[in-house]
């Protein structure tokens, strides 16, 4: 059968490259299971420093197994190499865009844009479900959870969300990207999750372990693989409020990932540089922290804290 524009026969894995113009390519591997089935599309990396889903899909590069599948894996373990090598936080560093935020893309654009075009041409026809790894970034601190998405059609939407009650992740929150990896492909009409663990520019083995279990859980779901994983007890946030920085300055957080808050409670103090302005941010609701940033320095628009009512 053909993936992703290469000849490959059931049982086979193959480790391919996916050219981009005047740059290095992205690595792939394709692995095409013994039996017909579903294709499973698995991207890690796409911001270089979220450690969790790299170190995990780079493992399952070496450890997924043809033989034992009913369908097909296409396994993207470090799309934005360049960042990863870097430790160049949630940017490609050749261009400095954050290539989560620039679907689709196109041929002749800027790295990114022509990264995010190559992906959505080579991957998205050829797969029926697609998942992508992040975790907080460098500078962040996160609980883990999944954004299902909001901009496909009901029916892709309905898919995506069916597949996030299968995994062990806590939190379930709706997301409202559009122009992201996994909100261009729902909009390409691939059901697609975007899977967030760890932290901090850490990992750890069980974070890897637990993420591992996550996408068995998939492959699962989608009858790839045998599993017999029991549900877990998952809570679906209803409305996220995202706070950025309205100035830049000096980040005091006050609240935990994970930490339950109350309408009212104080979640942080931003104290603007060079002058000294005071700015306490309140919770508006009652609801739980999903992440917030760590750093004590920040820029206008950066990211502080994001909690979810349930
Ligand atoms: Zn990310």
């Amino acid at each position: 059968m053909i993936i992703c524009g290469h000849q490959i026969e059931h049982g086979e894995k193959k480790r391919i490259a996916i050219a981009v113009p005047d740059a290095n390519p992205i690595e792939a591997f394709l692995f095409c299971g013994a039996k017909e089935g579903r294709t499973l599309a698995i991207t890690a990396g796409v911001h270089g420093c979220e450690y969790v889903g790299i170190e995990t899909a780079h493992r399952l590069s070496e450890s997924l197994d043809p033989a034992l599948m009913r369908g097909n894996v296409i396994l993207l373990p470090l799309v934005n190499a360049g960042g990863f090598l870097a430790g160049a936080k949630q940017v490609v560093p050749e261009d400095g865009a954050n290539l989560n935020r620039v679907f689709p893309g196109e041929i002749n654009g800027t790295l990114s844009r022509r990264m995010s075009y190559l992906i959505e041409h080579t991957v998205f026809p050829y797969a029926d479900f697609l998942i992508d790894l992040h975790g907080g970034d460098c500078n962040e601190s996160l609980f883990p959870l999944v954004f299902h998405p909001g901009a496909g059609s009901p029916a892709v939407n309905a898919c995506a969300l069916e597949a996030a009650r299968s995994l062990s992740v806590r939190y379930l929150v709706r997301s409202t990207s559009k122009n992201g990896l996994y909100s261009w492909a729902v909009q390409r009409g691939v059901p697609a999750l975007l899977i967030e663990r760890g932290s901090g520019g850490s990992w750890s083995e069980e974070e890897v372990a637990r993420c591992t279990e996550d996408v068995m859980r998939i492959m699962s779901h989608l009858d790839i693989i045998d599993g017999d994983y029991p549900p877990v007890e998952q809570v679906e946030i209803s409305l996220t409020t995202y706070l950025e920085a309205e100035f830049g300055g000096f980040w005091y957080p006050e609240v935990t990932a994970g930490q339950h808050v109350r309408k009212g409670d104080l979640l942080g103090t931003l104290r603007a540089y060079p002058n000294r302005q005071l700015l306490r941010l309140y919770a508006q609701s009652d609801g739980v922290v999903l992440y917030y940033t760590t750093a004590l320095g920040v820029r206008t628009g950066d990211p502080l804290v994001a909690y979810g009512i349930q």
